[in-house]
C-alpha cells in the first residue's frame, strides 16, 4: 500500500499553520482537536513545509508521519477551512441556503478553491456582469468555476473536461449546489481541447497550464464570442509575457497575481467576428 508524507503540528495556531505550508503545495490537512495533520504528494515538499513552520512557530511540535490510507484525501480535505473570494464562499459542506455559498465535495477533481489560480478566476469572473451570458469553463475539474458562475448570475453555463473522473465529480457538485433559479442550466461535457473544437460562449474561463494555454490560443480565442470576455489562469509569473503574446488578438483588460500565478482577463472586440 502506497504511503503519504504528512506533517503533524502540535501547539500552533491551525490558520497560522495552514497559511505557512500553502507555498509548500499541500494536499490537505486533517484538524484533530489540538493536532493538525498536514498532507504532502512528495517528502521533499514535507521538508520544505517542516522548515516554513519551524521557522514561523519555533514552540511547536512537529512530527513527521506516513499515512497509509487509501481515503486520506477525501478525508483530510474535508477539514480545509471554507475559501471566501469577494461575494462566493467555497466549502465542502453547506452552511447557509446562500446559492453564493458553492459546496465543492473534496475528491478527485481539482479545485477546491483552495489553490491561488482558482482564486484568481473566481475573483474575475465578479469583474464581469454575467447576467444573460454563456459561460464556457474549459478545463472545469470539480466544476466549481461552472457552478459559481451559474450563481453569481450567468444564463447557461458549460464545463468541459478531458478527465472523465472530473467530469463525474463535477455533475455530483452540481447536485449539491440546488439551482435557485431552477432549469437545467449547468451541464458538464468530456471534450479535449487539444482534438474537439470548443462551442462558443460569452465568457470564457480556462484555467490549465501557461504552456497548454500557448498551444491551444487559437481554439480557446475562437470560442469567445465577439463583445465577449476570456478569463485565463494557472500560469506562472515566469509564463506570464508568452501567454500574453500568444493572445494579443485580444485586448488585455486585467491582471491580477497571487503566489507566484497569474491571473488574466481579456476582452475580444465586437468587430473582431472571423
Ligand atoms: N477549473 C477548475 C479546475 C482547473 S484544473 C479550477 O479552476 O479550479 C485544470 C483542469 O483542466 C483539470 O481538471 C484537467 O483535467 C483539465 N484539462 C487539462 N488538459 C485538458 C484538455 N486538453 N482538455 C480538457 N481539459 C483539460
Amino acid at each position: 500500500m502506497p504511503t503519504y508524507p504528512a506533517l503533524q503540528i502540535d501547539g500552533a495556531d491551525h490558520d497560522l499553520v495552514l497559511a505557512v505550508v500553502d507555498d509548500a503545495g499541500p494536499l490537505g490537512a486533517e484538524d484533530r482537536g489540538t493536532s493538525l495533520t498536514v498532507f504532502f504528494q512528495t517528502p521533499t515538499e514535507r521538508s520544505v513545509a517542516r522548515a516554513a513552520v519551524a521557522q514561523a512557530m519555533p514552540h511547536a511540535t512537529l512530527t513527521d508521519r506516513e499515512i497509509d490510507d487509501e481515503d486520506w484525501a477525501r478525508r483530510s480535505q474535508e477539514n480545509l477551512p471554507p475559501i471566501v473570494v469577494g461575494r462566493i464562499t467555497v466549502r465542502s459542506t453547506r452552511s447557509t441556503p446562500d446559492p453564493l455559498e458553492v459546496v465543492i465535495q473534496p475528491s478527485m477533481g481539482f479545485g477546491t478553491g483552495h489553490h491561488a489560480t482558482t482564486r484568481l478566476c473566481l475573483a474575475a469572473l465578479q469583474r464581469l456582469d454575467l447576467g444573460n451570458c454563456t459561460v464556457l469553463d474549459v478545463g472545469t475539474g470539480s466544476g466549481v468555476l461552472a457552478i459559481a458562475a451559474r450563481a453569481l448570475g450567468a444564463d447557461r453555463v458549460l464545463g468541459v473536461d478531458h478527465d472523465p473522473d472530473a467530469v463525474r465529480c463535477a455533475a455530483e457538485n452540481l447536485a449539491l449546489n440546488p439551482d435557485p433559479r431552477g432549469g437545467n442550466r449547468v451541464a458538464f461535457e468530456l471534450r479535449d481541447l487539444a482534438r474537439n473544437a470548443l462551442p462558443s460562449a460569452t465568457v470564457v474561463t480556462a484555467n490549465l497550464t501557461g504552456a497548454l494555454l500557448c498551444r491551444a490560443a487559437p481554439s480557446v480565442i475562437g470560442a469567445v464570442k465577439p463583445g465577449g470576455y476570456l478569463i485565463l489562469s494557472g500560469i506562472l509569473a515566469t509564463e506570464r509575457d508568452e501567454v500574453v503574446t500568444a493572445f494579443s488578438r485580444l485586448q488585455l483588460e486585467n491582471e491580477a497575481a497571487e503566489d507566484g500565478w497569474v491571473g488574466l482577463s481579456f476582452n475580444r472586440s465586437i468587430h473582431d467576428t472571423v
